[in-house]
């Protein structure tokens, strides 16, 4: 995995580079090929980071990643909370990011992805871990990716990331 931080605020790289390489060498078979942070794409874009399928790389954002950590960490902790417990940044950012890198890298996890993408927006938007995970099948296995990594899933979560990711 390559890294292209000029951009970055220095104080992220040892969590940057730390947190990619350790997914990295617990998932060797996750292509990523490069992570990298850029400028906003547009005026107004706040978003963290995105996983560019056609290129295999993460991209992240330098309207937050530019900045010292605080920035992030305080806008993260600001209601609401899009991504539910998942208040740690970047830790939750970077476990996101590779979860989509996982999904693209085993495709026969789809189905069940979906199968509980479509549960979860049958049951009452408060029970779910995160409202983030709701938005899409794709984002709720990188939201659930994240919690588990993190150590915040539940058994009924580990359970279902259990289910997922050995189809
Ligand atoms: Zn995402």
């Amino acid at each position: 995995m390559d890294f292209r931080l000029e951009l970055m605020h220095p104080a992220f790289e040892p969590m940057i580079v730390g947190g990619f390489e350790a997914l990295a060498a617990a998932f060797p078979d996750v292509t990523v090929k490069y992570v990298w942070v850029g400028e906003p794409r547009r005026r107004g874009d706040v978003s963290m980071g995105y996983f560019d399928e056609d290129g295999k790389y993460i991209r992240l954002n330098s309207h937050w990643l530019g900045r010292e950590p605080s920035v992030l960490r305080a806008a993260a902790l600001e209601p609401p909370l899009f991504h539910g417990r998942m208040t740690q940044e970047p830790e939750h950012l970077i476990a996101h990011e590779f979860g989509h890198a996982f999904e693209w890298s085993n495709p026969t996890i789809r189905p069940r992805i979906k199968e509980v993408w479509s549960a979860a927006t049958k049951r009452p938007k408060s029970e779910c871990f995160a409202d983030y995970a709701l938005t899409n099948p794709c984002e709720y296995f990188g939201e659930l990716f994240a919690l588990v990594r993190m150590g915040l899933a539940d058994a009924s979560r580990l359970r279902e990331y259990e289910y997922v990711t050995s189809g």
